[in-house]
């Protein structure tokens, strides 16, 4: 019988049916949830046989939701998350003049997922613009709540603006010139700390060599810089046993333990070029993160095929998603590469501890991609591929196995 996946001290507790949501996506969200699903499960069956299986709650949102409910985002989908605490979408349209940045953005905010997780790494016969992608294996921990990228922004011209730019200038002396908009950024100890102290167990439980805190701490003092004495402050406390290093480590880090490093992030960007085999996980702040994580997803020419996944890891609540978006003129032409929704299901397996059934996927997908049995938009890429429709992917991974 299916049941609930459910948080306990040790972590999540998994049945052998667990219930897992879905939003299948607007556009493309149909065909490559199609091509996923037969994936996902096919996978699980080869790794467990009839002991272990998925039972799909299809949830509606975007155009679907809409539809059904009269919202983009129904009350009843977030809802499910919360209840099943393991979900999977596709990418969904953000509505013009919903009154909200993204349907995303909101899914992000509304369920706390504060860690924006985005591994990258390199799979063999991708074109790739550098000589040695196959060096770049890193994932990133986003922050995902907070930073300039939090929304607190007042447009140019505006009498809030005006009004907080005369208060400034009055209690702070900070000149800001009259026609400016203005945004806030906060950074706090309490979000730094969370961010950072999953980024050190994700290292600790894989038994990655480094986590490294990227940051412009050296001219943003008060935020980006005490993101970095705050991640610091925080591993040498909760992990003193198990964290070697800090500003001054050279050498070998022993067996079961993790370095913690810090790098600016300019440096970081010209370091992924000419050293990324420095560089394990990465745990950085809301803005650097969006654009280090599709640096070098670029990097590995996986920006199309790049999952991701936003996880709040305290109360266990995960959604696994396609990095793209809905690319709307190929939907349902069953044309487009699945391989994002197909290797974010990579990472839910892994965070559900189903370590087999990611394997599995893995395998399927390094093999087709390798065989050179590919989607459009790597067989114009690549010599000597043979392009397959999505389901034809979809088959070659399954055959890969
Ligand atoms: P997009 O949907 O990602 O599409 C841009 C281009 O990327 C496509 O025309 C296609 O390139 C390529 N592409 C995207 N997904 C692909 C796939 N699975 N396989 C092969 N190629 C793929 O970006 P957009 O056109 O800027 O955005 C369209 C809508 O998506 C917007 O409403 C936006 O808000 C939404 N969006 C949603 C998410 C999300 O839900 N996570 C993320 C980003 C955007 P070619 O034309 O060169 O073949």
């Amino acid at each position: 019988m299916a049941e609930t996946i459910v948080m306990k001290d040790s972590g999540l507790s998994v049945p052998d049916r667990p219930i897992i949501p879905f939003i299948e996506g607007d556009g493309i969200g149909p065909d490559i949830w199609a091509a996923a699903v037969r994936v996902f499960d096919a996978a699980v069956e080869k790794s467990y046989g009839t002991s272990r299986s998925i039972e799909w709650l299809e949830v509606p949102a975007g155009t679907k939701g809409y539809e059904q409910t009269g919202a983009w985002l129904p009350e009843k989908t977030k809802e499910a998350f919360r209840t099943y605490l393991v979900g999977i979408k596709g990418p969904l349209t953000t509505p013009v003049g919903g009154g909200f940045r993204s349907l995303n953005v909101t899914l992000r905010q509304e369920l706390d997922l504060y860690v924006c997780l985005r591994p990258v790494k390199y799979y063999q016969g991708i074109p790739s613009p550098v000589k040695r992608p196959e060096l770049v294996d890193m994932t990133v921990f986003r922050e995902n709540t907070e930073d300039v990228y939090a929304g607190f922004e007042t447009p140019q011209g505006s009498a809030e603006t005006r009004e907080l730019i005369t208060y400034l200038e009055r209690e702070f002396g900070w000149k800001i010139r009259q026609d400016s908009g203005v945004g806030i950024k906060p950074v706090s100890i309490s979000a730094t700390e969370r961010l950072v102290r999953a980024a050190v167990k994700y290292a600790l439980a894989r038994r990655q060599k480094t986590v490294t805190l990227v940051h412009k701490g050296n001219i943003m003092k008060y935020t980006e810089g005490a993101f970095r004495e705050w991640g610091y402050a925080v591993a040498r406390r909760e992990f003193p046993d198990q964290v070697v290093g800090w500003d001054d480590f050279e050498g070998e880090v022993p067996e079961g333990k993790v370095l913690v490093k810090d790098v600016i992030a300019d440096a970081f960007l010209q370091q992924i070029l000419t050293r990324p085999a420095e560089y394990d996980v990465i745990a950085t702040l809301n803005l650097n993160g969006d654009y280090v994580s599709d640096a070098l997803a670029a990097q590995v020419g996986g920006i199309g095929i790049a999952p991701g996944a936003n996880i709040n890891y305290e109360t266990g609540l995960a959604i696994f998603e396609a990095t793209h978006g809905t690319a709307p003129k190929y939907a349902g032409l069953d044309k487009v590469n699945p391989s994002s929704l197909i290797l974010s299901g990579k990472m839910m397996f892994e965070y559900l501890g189903w370590d087999e059934a990611a394997q599995a996927v893995e395998r399927g997908v390094s093999r087709a991609i390798a065989a050179g049995e590919v989607t459009y938009d790597l067989a114009r890429l690549m010599d000597a591929a043979r392009e397959v429709p999505t389901s034809g992917f979809a088959d070659a991974i399954i055959r890969g196995m």
